[in-house]
């Protein structure tokens, strides 16, 4: 059985520049250790512990510390944390649980299925028929759509 291990000493980092103007999310009272969590791994910018309720085992959550609600919103620091940590923390979801197939899955906003407003990735091992169900009602690439979303992708990044 697993033992639930308290999240206590998982602490703001001090750079996270948190200043909560809406009630504190789940995510924002776990990294606080106000609540406790089945913590795996923590860096200066980054928590990753058991989802309690898990879509297949080992399903696993990767939060940064700065409290943001969508990926849009991360400061690049955030963001360069959880693409270095990502991959490993997949390797070891991989290693406890015998997956060999896994999804991410990265909500944002709750329309897009998005229940706790701290930007989360899930690890999520495909086991037999347990794991993550996609629907993907796939379209058609229209040309001029195309070439007018490369133009405004492109003009939004410069
Ligand atoms: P999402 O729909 O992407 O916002 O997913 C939120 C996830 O957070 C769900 O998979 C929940 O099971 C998980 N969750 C909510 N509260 C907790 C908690 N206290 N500890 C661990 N996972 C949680």
């Amino acid at each position: 059985m697993v033992k639930l291990r308290n999240c206590s000493h998982a602490r703001l980092h001090p750079n996270s520049a948190i200043h909560y103007t809406r009630a504190m999310t789940i995510f924002a009272k776990i990294l606080s250790g106000e609540i406790p969590c089945h913590r795996v791994y923590e860096d200066a910018h980054v928590l990753a512990f058991l989802d309690i309720g898990p879509l297949s085992d080992g399903h696993l959550l990767v939060i940064p510390k700065e409290a943001k609600a969508q990926l849009h919103e991360l400061s690049d620091e955030s963001a360069a944390a959880l693409g270095r940590v990502l991959p490993r923390l997949a390797r070891a979801v991989m290693a406890a649980t015998g997956a060999t197939a896994y999804n991410i899955l990265q909500n944002n906003g709750a329309s897009a299925h998005q229940a706790v407003m701290h930007v989360h990735f899930h690890i999520i091992p495909k086991l037999g028929s347990a794991g993550l169900g996609v629907g993907w009602n796939a379209g058609t690439l229209d040309a001029v759509r195309a070439r007018v979303l490369v133009e405004t992708m492109q003009a939004a990044l410069s």
